[in-house]
């Protein structure tokens, strides 16, 4: 199984070789990306990033912030107020327990406020380069049309893919699911654009290629560029 895993990732890492959206600099930067992320446009999220790191270039400065003062920065993305407050606590802890340092294990990691184990494995991969899985809902459903897991839930579907897959594949999962997803294995999947077909267990594969097929595949090249000048410019 691993075989075929393998080779799955390295054709989809082809097509999507951009790394994570929230993949923007230290592992502060990376942190705060990945908690605003939450529920909210990549391009949102990038497009606030200056300011907000000229306002609060370190978690020391974050946690000296009053709430009101970070929402300011940020109320232009969904659920603000509430990741305003997650961001002051987090900074806080940081500055606090952890010498202002983002922690660097799983385990101190989602002792951070608002910091779950998908953020805490986005920031493992991206910031100090430990196998990690993040599943999120695009990974979750992935994997299991591809047959690759036969799980009921994000948790349930790390767990089994941190068994499957060998470590040094493991980065990759996140990097390609998470935007295939995204683009091509969407709610009615777009088989037709899919360079995994011939290996996905899916049963209702939707092979049919749209009239306006290019003018989607153009569209989904050109919002992934966007995203990744943004990503370039996000510090
Ligand atoms: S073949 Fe279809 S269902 Fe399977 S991974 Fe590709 S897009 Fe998703």
């Amino acid at each position: 199984m691993s075989k075929e895993i393998i080779s799955a990732l390295k054709i989809l890492k082809k097509l999507w070789k951009n790394p994570g959206a929230m993949e923007i600099g230290n592992p502060y930067q990376n942190v705060v990306g990945v908690l605003l992320s939450a529920r909210t446009r990549d391009e949102q999220v990038l497009k606030l990033m200056p300011g907000f790191f000229k306002a609060f270039p370190t978690p020391v400065e974050l946690s000296k912030a009053s709430v009101e003062k970070i929402e300011s920065r940020i109320n232009t993305i969904g659920m603000f107020r509430q990741k305003a407050k997650h961001l002051k606590s987090m900074a806080t802890d940081i500055v606090e327990k952890f010498d202002g340092k983002v922690p660097q294990t799983m385990e101190e990691l989602v002792t951070l406020a608002g910091v779950g184990r998908k953020t805490a494995s986005v920031v493992l991969v991206a910031s100090f380069g430990t196998p990690a899985i993040a599943v999120d809902t695009h990974v979750y459903r992935v994997t299991n049309r591809l047959g690759w897991v036969k799980t009921k839930t994000p948790e349930k579907t790390e767990e089994a893919l941190l068994a499957l897959v060998p470590d040094k594949w493991k980065k990759t999962v996140n990097q390609v699911f998470v935007k295939h997803g995204r683009y091509v294995c969407i709610r009615k999947p777009r088989c037709w654009a899919c360079p995994v077909r011939d290996v996905c267990a899916f049963k209702e594969k939707n092979l049919e290629a749209l009239s306006n097929a290019e003018e989607i595949v153009a569209d989904i090249e050109r919002r992934e560029e966007i995203i990744e000048a943004l990503r370039h410019n996000a510090i």
